[in-house]
């Protein structure tokens, strides 16, 4: 019985003879990573038992990553996606949003992104343990009291083309980097 000889990151055949290490994936265990994709494996957070020091099987952050980064990681993955594109559109209409970046709950590798405006909200989840998944929208409504309460503190706020910014609005919400002139 042998496992499905084929590249766990680009899904290629392993060729006889070529080189493998085996990678712990947080989600789908050991898996196979042909030589050209390490560098993409260890970018993903998949873990080369092999490896000194490596913490096979934990999937709670590392020791040194504070909550705060992986905040930093989610907003930055969002900005560089097409949910960025849907919050600049709707800004147009809407104005600015309120901007909640947070946790979500059970799932320790997933941040929750809530963009509020008076009169609706949209919701997008971000899988931090797997680079290549785009903000995904969880949900949408049209009342901010329908969100529930950790959904509702405000910790961030939204720029142009809908960037997001860690950091609530200081009083009269400054735009960085606007060219005045
Ligand atoms: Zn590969």
């Amino acid at each position: 019985m042998s496992p499905d000889e084929s590249c766990g990151i680009c899904g290629r055949t392993i060729l006889a003879g070529e080189r493998t290490r085996t990678y712990m994936s947080p989600k789908n265990g050991p898996r196979l990573v042909c030589e050209l994709c390490r560098a993409r494996a260890e970018r993903l957070g998949w873990v080369d038992p092999a490896a000194p020091g490596a913490n096979v099987g934990k999937r709670h952050p590392q020791p040194g990553e504070a909550p705060h980064t992986r905040l930093e990681r989610a907003v930055s993955r969002f900005n560089a996606g097409e949910a960025a594109r849907t919050v600049a559109g709707l800004m147009r209409s809407l104005g600015e949003p309120w901007v909640s970046v947070g946790a979500a709950a059970g799932s320790p590798s997933e941040v929750r992104i809530t963009v509020a405006w008076e009169l609706s909200w949209y919701q997008w989840g971000i899988d931090l343990g797997d680079e290549l998944r785009p903000a995904f929208q969880i949900d949408k409504g049209n009342e901010v009291e329908q969100l529930d309460r950790s959904a509702r503190q405000w910790n961030a706020s939204a720029i142009e083309g809908g960037q997001l910014v860690l950091g609530a609005p200081a009083g009269g919400r400054e735009r960085n980097g606007e060219a005045v002139g």
